[in-house]
């Protein structure tokens, strides 16, 4: 490749002298150096430093699909061309958060907001940070491709030249204005093991000058797809001869190493026809439900990593029998996250008006990063909308499914399982009574469920919960008794 641009070169050169004008073949301009020298030239020896103000949507597990959480935040940044550093503070309603970060081309410190320690950083979070900071500045990104010599792409466009390369894990794109050289957007594209194929755009406008640093005012980042929507707004910035040291390493202080938690599941036959698998690595608690001919499977936690090994268990619990039927309790990732591959299995999934837009969303989002089953042989999505009720039968043996939607107090699409033989209730995560001490309060969640349960007359004896299973010192397996005698308790 070395070779073979400056022979182009000349071969373009020899056409501009035969007087022929147009060069398309000859590739894309090469606008990075123009646009290094105006963006990132002017800080390999000094800092530039500026306050910011933000806004920041989070999904968070919130009532419903796609609800986002409001923050906004203010902060002031010190950056040069390899070296970042922040301080700021995120609020939400009356709540302020203080956070710091400290990147060097050494290591990456960050204190998350609210704590006061160290947050654990992996070596990938320090290897792609570049793309973390150019929610603020872009310097560090225009750095990296400048210094690895990445040559313009061939999706560039008259107006817009290109640039590709993989940051680690992240694919990266940055978009140079061919009319100034300014870079106009940078594009990442990651794996969310949600939501799979991932991009965030972050738009540079109201470019400013300092000297001969040429930097944006605006920032605009759009998020998983463009579903939430950032802005940053820079104030006026200054030369700095250096950054502050706003956080030190305590001693023998690494950056981790990325560790996924081993996959652990074990399974228990909690009564002659359901199931429970302990999905240990989680925490979670999915519950299998064996009629006569088929399987339903309520649950499977944030992947699909995680539904294909659901499906695995249940294939030994039952050898033979389909699944068919998928159910989570609600949308949240715990419970929804490992849907796809019971879409590939052919499952009917058993939702909600409120979710079904959501679950169809999930289904179909690409995969290319890190393939599962339903990328590699996509499937039609089959779903079936429970209104308030549904009952599975089979000989005598029955399911009964409840939507108690905004009763949880938690989300608007709860489901709760109930299976009259067994006086058994099954929900997701809306009790939380301590394994030990006295008795308190019922939570506004827990007493949604006690009165759910009342006005549809179920006769329960047990609950059993989803979702914490050892973490946080709360009872799982649950007398509805001890819900009940919370109600009393003042
Ligand atoms: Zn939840």
């Amino acid at each position: 490749m070395k070779l073979k641009r400056p022979a182009l070169l000349l071969t373009a050169g020899l056409l501009l002298r035969l007087g022929i004008t147009t060069l398309a073949w000859a590739g894309p301009p090469d606008n990075l150096r123009a646009c290094w020298n105006q963006q990132a030239k002017p800080m390999q020896t000094q800092y530039v430093s500026f306050p910011y103000r933000e806004t920041l949507a989070k999904l968070e597990h919130s009532f419903q699909p796609w609800q986002q959480t409001a923050y906004t935040g203010a902060g002031r940044v010190w950056t040069n061309a390899t070296g970042f550093a922040k301080s700021d503070t995120l609020r939400k309603g009356a709540a302020t958060y203080f956070s710091q970060t400290q990147f060097t081309g050494a290591t990456l410190l960050f204190q998350d907001y609210g704590d006061k320690e160290l947050s654990s950083v992996t070596t990938a979070a320090f290897q792609e940070y570049a793309v973390q900071a150019a929610r603020y500045a872009p310097g560090l990104l225009i750095q990296h491709f400048y210094g690895r010599h990445i040559a313009p792409d061939p999706e560039s466009t008259p107006a817009l030249t290109v640039y590709k390369a993989t940051v680690n894990r992240v694919l990266v794109r940055l978009f140079i204005r061919t009319a100034d050289n300014q870079l106009s957007k940078v594009t990442s594209l990651h794996h969310d093991e949600l939501f799979g194929d991932v991009t965030t755009t972050y738009s540079y406008r109201d470019y400013a000058r300092l000297g001969k640093l040429v930097y944006p005012r605006t920032i605009v980042i759009e998020s998983i797809n463009g579903k939430l929507t950032d802005t940053v707004t820079i104030g006026a910035a200054a030369v700095a001869a250096t950054a502050p040291v706003l956080l030190t390493a305590p001693a023998g202080y690494a950056l981790a190493p990325e560790t996924a938690a081993k996959p652990e599941t074990t399974v228990e036959q909690f009564r002659p026809r359901l199931h429970l698998l302990n999905l240990k690595h989680t925490d979670d608690r999915v519950l299998v439900v064996e009629f006569d001919t088929f399987l339903l499977v309520a649950e499977a936690p944030l992947n699909s990593e995680n539904g294909e090994l659901i499906i695995g268990a249940a294939r030994r619990i039952a050898p033979g029998k389909p699944i068919r039927y998928f159910v989570a309790g609600h949308y949240h990732p715990h419970y929804l996250g490992g849907v796809r591959p019971f879409v590939h299995k052919g499952a009917t999934v058993l939702t909600t008006a409120a979710d079904l837009p959501y679950v169809q969303y999930l289904a179909a989002a690409p995969h290319t990063l890190q393939p599962d089953s339903l990328q590699r042989q996509p499937r039609p999505l089959r779903t079936e909308e429970i209104v308030n009720r549904k009952t599975i039968a089979e000989g005598a043996f029955r399911m009964e499914i409840y939507v108690i939607g905004s009763q949880s107090q938690h989300t608007n699409d709860y489901l709760i399982y109930y299976f009259p033989t067994e006086k058994i209730l099954f929900q997701d995560d809306l009790v939380w009574i301590a394994k030990q001490g006295e008795p308190r309060k019922a939570s506004a969640r827990q007493a949604g469920l006690y009165h759910a349960v009342l006005a549809l007359g179920l006769d329960v004896q047990t609950i059993v919960q989803s979702w914490p299973v050892r973490d946080y010192g709360v009872k799982t397996i649950i007398p509805f008794s001890e819900l009940q005698e919370s109600m009393s308790v003042k």
